[in-house]
């Protein structure tokens, strides 16, 4: 069983022309749906409250959104008549599939705009509120987050920053927006040893993303024991992205849904899309979580293998020595 969390309206969210994240992204993936026939077999959701939004923003914060129609928050994360509705929407589609997620059943929101750069008292990097956090929250229950968009979510790493009962982790590309996301930046006070990131470097490549995973991500899950994961599905590290230099291929980024999807507890999971902009290998991912679940087999045209970066596994096993003094590596 799959539950796939998708709203149309989300295509009126739009920046300037020629922005990457762009209204054919979520075109691209309709596309899909209409492919894999699940065009009306998806589940709509609606946009989350302000009260929701309290548990992880500022009142300034959501005022912001709400009334700075006109003005952009950053160069590349506009605001429009329409954005706080939509940015609530999408927040709505995660708190959604994490409903489902908890029943057991293996939900993915095709949310957008994406949400894991928004913190506690701001919006960047395309972000308004961060949709997995409010989804977090939203679940009352110990969870992780999982985040394997290329970029750093310094967003839900600053809004959990101090807590235990929300695990973030994260692997990303080192040096690039939002330049966060180091080793030693383990969390504080109750937090101290939840915040788990994984920096990799230029040119990393599937091998080291693939250690990442089997060394340091699923030992922290399995002594983490969360009554529910999420993973922030970021699909920017893939290989044709030009957002990031990872160079996963849909193989690679398919084997690591499987590997979250067996280690969820009770198929407590749910996949919230954060970047990804290349439009066929976004979809072809999305597609292949959904074909898995299904029990379907999908064929993916993007597998190329683009090489490692031979330094890329020194940077795993520093990544090991730091977090083994919080947890058994
Ligand atoms: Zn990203």
């Amino acid at each position: 069983m799959v539950v796939v969390v998708f709203n149309e309206d989300l295509i009126a969210h739009a920046h300037w022309e020629g922005h990457p994240e762009s209204p054919m992204r979520l075109k691209s993936l309709m596309k899909m749906l209409e492919r894999e026939g699940l065009i009306n077999d998806h589940i709509t959701a609606v946009p989350v409250t302000e009260s929701q939004l309290l548990c992880v923003h500022s009142q300034v914060m959501i005022d912001k959104v709400k009334g700075g129609k006109g003005i952009p928050l950053d160069p590349d994360t506009a605001l429009h008549e329409e954005t706080f509705d939509l940015a609530c929407l999408s927040a709505g589609m995660a708190v959604e599939a994490v409903r489902h997620a908890l029943k057991g059943e293996v939900s993915i929101a095709l949310t957008r705009p994406p949400g894991h750069h928004a913190g506690p008292d701001y919006s960047c990097g395309f972000c308004y509120f961060n949709n997995v956090a409010v989804a977090a929250e939203s679940a009352g229950v110990r969870t992780a987050i999982v985040d394997i968009d290329a970029h750093h979510g310094n967003g839900t790493q600053d809004i959990f920053y101090r807590r235990k009962d929300i695990l973030y982790v994260s692997v990303h590309e080192e040096g690039i927006f939002p330049g966060t996301g180091r080793l030693e930046e383990v969390g504080e006070g109750d937090g101290e040893g939840y915040n788990v990131n994984i920096p990799l470097p230029h040119g990393a490549g599937n091998d080291s993303f693939k250690e990442s995973m089997e060394r340091i991500i699923l030992p922290v899950l399995r002594q983490y024991r969360p009554e529910l994961l999420l993973v922030s599905l970021g699909i920017d590290a893939h290989y044709a992205d030009r957002y990031s230099t990872l160079n996963l291929n849909t193989d690679m980024y398919l084997h690591l849904c499987k590997m979250l999807i067996e280690v969820a507890p009770g198929g407590c999971i749910a996949f919230i899309l954060e970047g990804g902009y290349h439009l066929r290998a976004t979809a072809e991912v999305v597609h292949g979580i959904i074909a898995h679940v299904k029990g379907t087999s999908s064929v993916a045209e993007y597998a190329e293998e683009s090489g490692e970066n031979p330094r890329a596994m020194e940077y795993v096993q520093r990544a090991v020595d730091v977090h083994s003094r919080h947890w058994d590596l």
